[in-house]
């Protein structure tokens, strides 16, 4: 249920208001905006009189919310999240580039890559330590040796650093991480999900390969039902009858999730396609629909890959697409990152 208050209410009314709502379990999650001040009211709302409470003097108008998802809402946070991870914002307008390996595999690589990235415009570094892979005679990942690795390559580059976890055991090695990413096949592990919402740590979430829009809202719920509501929203692509690319990329997540929710959402391209050459036009249709931002794999070296080599750009194709992608951002009108200038639109 959603409650719009009048605005400048008598504080006393409200006062009773909010002890009334409390007595009956529900928890009030306030924002207030420049015009209007909203209460998202979450709990068992179904036995609150809703002509009661739109007959209080303190209240404009009162909405039940039909969607199982209240935090995650737009309804309830009208205004877009922004999460900010050192100087970067995700969400509100701007433009977020992720960029690098599949897996970490030795320093060189993680080092070269992030330095390489960093110089095309990328503003974090990704790289998989434990990896969810579909054979368990492929390459696991380096685990705790890899998350080592790329904090150095953080040090070394400056970017902040986003990796999976594939379960609570593992967060240990995470204290340095900035960004934690719940892959795919994690995406309703819920115990998983419930111990990330007990941090206040930024949580990638990525939607899962048959998941509907609904099924990854209620799995950001289940962080944010904890009180950690820095979840950034991931599509990468949904398995389909289409054999010839890896997943297919469902552009239209992009404005449905931000019409449902307030919180940003990312669009990775290379999980989507499966192969390298398909992720730039991929990567500027996101930005087009909307996308707060991209996760690209970088490689290096990507014939001699440890995984996804296939699917990885280059650096120098990276560092291209980043070109053409801040021009895209220009025309569009997006806002630029603190920091960066804006990107003046092409003349012509
Ligand atoms: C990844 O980002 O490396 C990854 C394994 O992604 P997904 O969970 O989308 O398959
Ligand atoms: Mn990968």
């Amino acid at each position: 249920m959603i409650v719009i208050l009048k605005k400048d209410p008598d504080q006393q009314q409200l006062q009773h208001f909010r002890q009334w709502l409390e007595a009956r379990n529900v928890s009030i999650h306030p924002t207030v905006g420049l015009n209007q001040t909203i209460w998202g009211l979450v709990g068992d709302t179904s036995h609150l009189d809703i002509n009661l409470i739109a007959a209080l003097d303190v209240v404009d108008d009162v909405k039940r919310v039909q969607e199982p998802y209240k935090n995650a809402n737009r309804k309830f946070h009208p205004a877009d999240t922004v999460i900010r991870v050192g100087d970067v914002e995700i969400g509100g307008g701007t433009v977020t580039l992720i960029a690098g390996p599949c897996s970490v595999e030795n320093e060189e690589q993680i080092c070269q890559v992030a330095l390489q990235v960093k110089a095309a415009g990328a503003h974090m570094l990704r790289g998989g330590a434990f990896k969810p892979r579909t054979s368990p005679y492929s390459f696991q990942g380096l685990r705790a040796e890899g998350i080592r690795l790329l904090s150095l390559a953080k040090q070394v580059s400056g970017l902040p650093i986003v990796t999976e976890i594939m379960d609570a055991s593992q967060l240990d090695c995470f204290d340095d991480v900035d960004v934690i990413q719940v892959g795919a096949r994690n995406m309703q592990n819920f115990e998983l999900l419930k111990v990330l919402g007990e941090l206040r740590k930024p949580i990638l979430l990525k939607r899962g390969l048959s998941a509907t829009y609904e099924e990854l809202l209620m799995s950001a719920e289940y962080i944010m039902a904890g009180g950690n509501e820095n979840v950034i929203l991931c599509e990468r692509g949904i398995r389909t009858y289409e054999t010839y690319t890896r997943n297919t990329l469902d552009i239209t997540a992009i404005p449905v999730l931000k019409q449902l929710s307030h919180l940003p959402v990312l669009v990775d391209p290379s999980h989507a396609a499966g192969r390298y050459k398909l992720v730039p036009p991929l990567a500027r249709a996101a930005i087009a629909a909307g996308a707060d931002g991209l996760l690209i794999e970088v490689h290096n070296d990507p014939e001699h890959a440890l995984s996804d080599g296939p699917q990885s750009l280059r650096p120098e194709a990276f560092d291209r697409l980043a070109g053409e992608l801040r021009g895209m951002a220009g025309l569009l009108g997006r806002k630029p990152q603190p920091g960066e200038a804006a990107e003046a639109p092409a003349a012509g």
